[in-house]
């Protein structure tokens, strides 16, 4: 084999590593706007909570609405199909409802009907709750690469990361005191939390919301939805693009 072809054959799996490393990262994508958290000096942060709505809906609910913070719930549209009621409480309540796909798939190597239809499929639903804000998009595992973000592009709409994921340490997951000193830890002016809530395995984390929103209130942080959050970005001049907003 000529040289030249066994220098690009090495290269395939440095370039799949690359592809492997931008399909999960939280601050890069091919196209479109993609947020694992806002930039703003002020101390404004958004809960928010992935998978659902299941019949852990009302319990949730009913703690923010005794800690009295609005969260932003990034759902599926089969999950939202099978609880309507659940989804519709969610927006009632003030609550803030997001596109998290229809069924779940990781949307790398997908068709781009595949992608349209998740996306599409699950906005309508979200749209029958009554929710008429801004959806924004969160995608299953975190991962996108190309046609997901390309198609989200084309359609305006944000992808929403986050940058406190406490559940992903092994050492912490499952621990809801463990799960709170990662929180209070690592959250910082505009961050986004995220916590998964809505199955059995996801009780040490709500068991944390408590202890999570005492924690950051007694630091002076006001708890916004994603939409709100977004308000806060600063411009390059170092002004939020909405100064009246607080
Ligand atoms: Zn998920």
């Amino acid at each position: 084999m000529k040289k030249k072809y066994v220098f690009i054959l090495a290269l395939i799996p440095v370039f799949l590593f690359v592809l492997w490393k931008i399909s999960r990262s939280r601050t890069f994508q091919f196209f479109g706007e993609i947020y694992p958290r806002i930039e703003t000096g002020q101390k404004v942060v958004a809960l928010t909570f992935d998978d659902g709505p299941t019949r852990k809906t009302a319990r949730i609910l009913a703690i923010l609405h005794r800690l009295n913070i609005k969260a932003t719930f990034f759902v599926t549209g089969q999950s939202l199909a099978e609880n309507e009621a659940e989804g519709k409480q969610i927006v009632l309540e003030g609550h803030q409802l997001g596109n998290h796909t229809y069924m779940h798939n990781r949307m790398v190597f997908k068709s781009f009907a595949f992608v349209k239809s998740e996306v599409e499929k699950t906005d309508s639903l979200i749209r029958r709750t009554g929710f008429r804000e801004e959806i924004l998009f969160r995608p299953p595992n975190g991962k996108k690469l190309i046609l997901l973000p390309y198609y989200l592009n084309q359609t305006n709409r944000k992808t929403i990361m986050w940058d406190v994921e406490p559940e992903s340490y092994a050492e912490i997951a499952g621990n809801s005191e463990k799960i709170t000193k990662h929180v209070l830890a690592n959250t910082k002016p505009g961050s986004i939390i995220l916590l998964h809530v809505m199955y059995d395995d996801g009780e040490e984390s709500i068991k944390a919301i408590t202890e999570i929103v005492a924690g950051l209130k007694q630091r002076n942080y006001a708890f916004k939805t994603v939409n709100e959050l977004l308000q806060y970005r600063q411009s390059v001049t170092g002004n939020s693009t909405h100064p009246n907003v607080r």
